[in-house]
């Protein structure tokens, strides 16, 4: 299978660069995986589970939280609002922060607002522990 280079960054920074056989991510419209030889594309992203599968066959995985995903004359970035490996994810944190707002979510009571902002919250924490276990 054919590498690609790869720039995986957020607005705190380059977090990877190389080239890999494939990455995998969770754009608004549906899973994308791009591997070498991808015609020019641009997608907005959503959240979920990323995974970076690396020239020696290895895998790493993320959870992707926004940003966008561009393939340009062979070369993929990606520029993610949070980009977290799986291995920097604090699980009682995310654990945290699902049970506050599923409590939030069942009090009720919310604005509309304050509704979309818990559902992303609990949608946040919940890609976090699905990459987690
Ligand atoms: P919390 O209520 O725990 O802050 P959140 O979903 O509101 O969760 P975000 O606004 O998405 O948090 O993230 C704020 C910053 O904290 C980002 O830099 C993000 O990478 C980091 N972060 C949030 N939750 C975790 C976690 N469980 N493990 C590692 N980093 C996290």
């Amino acid at each position: 299978m054919n590498t690609f280079p790869l720039r995986i960054g957020t607005p705190d920074g380059l977090l990877f660069e190389g080239n890999v056989k494939r990455v995998v991510c969770r754009t608004i419209t549906g899973e994308l995986a791009i591997m070498a030889g991808h015609c020019n594309f641009c997608t907005a992203l959503g959240m979920g589970e990323a995974h970076v599968i690396f020239e020696d066959f290895s895998m790493r995985s993320a959870a992707c939280i926004g940003g966008m995903l561009s393939m340009m004359d062979g070369t993929c970035r990606v520029l993610a609002t949070t980009w977290e490996w799986q291995e920097d994810i604090d699980r009682d944190r995310a654990s945290a922060a699902r049970r506050r707002a599923e409590e939030a979510l069942a009090r009720g009571g919310l604005t509309d607002r304050e509704h979309k902002i818990m559902e992303a919250k609990l949608h946040r924490a919940l890609v976090r522990l699905s990459v987690k276990e």
